[in-house]
């Protein structure tokens, strides 16, 4: 059986023609560290961390050495090595993020020794297509926001979305106007959900959703500090709209306290942080003890998606009925060259659902040509 023989990290970065903001800073580059993982008869697989690009590379050079020489198929056992020596320092945090990049391009790797979609690898799917909605409607530095969100909104129905998400966190007037102006635009048919990236204090939250209430709300996106526990089950108790969270909470424990709170009708882990797909499953299965949705934070290139397409393929959505709820999975929408162009293939959606990729792995692959000339050099 073949070892595994290399881990290489590659951080890439592309600068943004238009800055774009949210609640919490601007953004006018994009930057992701990816690992390629090759076994000793030249397969290799490839994994992508969500967080810091310079810190999780460091974070995958410290586990490497764990992995290097172990058996591509055991994933298992080598996730156990590497979590192991990250718990004494990073319960939670960005090591986590390493350890999943690492652990994906495991998946990845594993998918394609076996001539195995990973979808197949994590239970057999389940859906061969799957739910997206449209993450854009950010900030930016012009005049008439408003328009511009209403704009972009319509837009993104126009491309076949079914349900969008919005930013909030710029004060309760703003935001309310900004969800009025943006549900005028998209009609009554179209989902939408807003998104506070941890803005407010548990009374501001409040008074926003009651705000937003009328506007049929499908879910609010991170109303308090990630750390506040018991704003989030406080709100939850008083809110109408559902309330999602979970995209700053690393693995199986980390859910078991949010779970535990009663913090969050949707669960958010993100794939590329939270543990690696390993981890994921074990959050699937405690947040279905819990009666809580699933439905992953995706903010990276190809990669991280397709993650997310495979994971919700395969994924058990409860209660089930006949007409079944179906999961979603967060689509990026914003500017992003390196989702773009760096992988392929170039994900799109047809009538709200993207086709889970049917190829040994992850069915990604990067542009070696991109990657060289995306990388940043050291
Ligand atoms: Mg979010």
């Amino acid at each position: 059986m073949p070892r595994i023989a290399r881990i290489e990290t590659f951080v890439v970065t592309q600068r943004l023609q238009k800055p774009f903001s949210y609640s919490q800073w601007e953004y006018d580059r994009r930057t992701v560290c990816l690992v390629r993982v090759t076994a000793d008869d030249g397969t290799y697989g490839w994994g992508e961390g969500y967080g810091p690009a310079a810190v999780i590379k460091s974070g995958i050079e410290f586990l490497a050495p764990l992995v290097m020489g172990g058996d591509p198929l055991a994933i298992g056992a080598l996730w156990q090595a590497m979590h192991v020596r990250a718990t004494d320092f990073a319960r939670r945090g960005v090591l986590l993020a390493s350890l999943s990049a690492i652990d994906i391009a495991l998946w990845d790797l594993k998918g394609k020794l076996l001539r195995t979609p990973v979808h197949v690898l994590l239970g057999g799917q389940r859906r061969a297509r799957v739910q997206v909605y449209a993450t854009g409607l950010y900030f930016d530095r012009e005049p008439n926001l408003r328009e511009r969100l209403a704009r972009e909104a319509v837009g993104y129905v126009g491309q076949g979305f079914r349900a969008v998400k919005m930013k909030v966190g710029l004060g309760i007037e703003e935001d309310a106007g900004n969800v009025e102006a943006v549900r005028r635009a998209i009609g009554p048919h179209v989902r939408l959900m807003v998104d506070s990236n941890h803005a407010y204090l548990l009374h501001e939250a409040l008074a926003l959703t009651q705000r937003i209430e009328p506007f049929d709300i499908s879910w609010f996106e991170e109303p308090v500090s990630p750390d506040d526990y018991a704003g989030y089950a406080e709100l939850r108790r008083q809110s109408k709209i559902p309330i999602a969270g979970g995209e700053c909470e690393y693995g199986v424990h980390g859910f078991h306290q949010l779970f535990s709170a009663a913090a969050v009708d949707i669960a958010q882990p993100d794939i590329c942080a939270c543990g690696g797909l390993t981890e994921a499953q074990r959050i699937a299965a405690l947040a279905r003890t819990h009666f809580v949705e699933i439905t992953p934070h995706c903010w990276g290139t190809g990669i991280a998606f397709a993650v997310g397409l495979h994971f919700l393929s395969s994924v058990d959505v409860q209660p089930g009925r006949l007409r079944a709820r179906e999961p979603f999975l967060e689509m990026d929408r914003t500017e992003n060259p390196l989702r773009d162009l760096l992988t392929t293939p170039r994900f799109q959606p047809v009538d709200g659902c993207v086709a889970v990729p049917d190829l040994p792995g992850l069915g990604v692959d990067v542009d070696a040509k991109r990657l060289e000339e995306f990388a940043v050099l050291p």
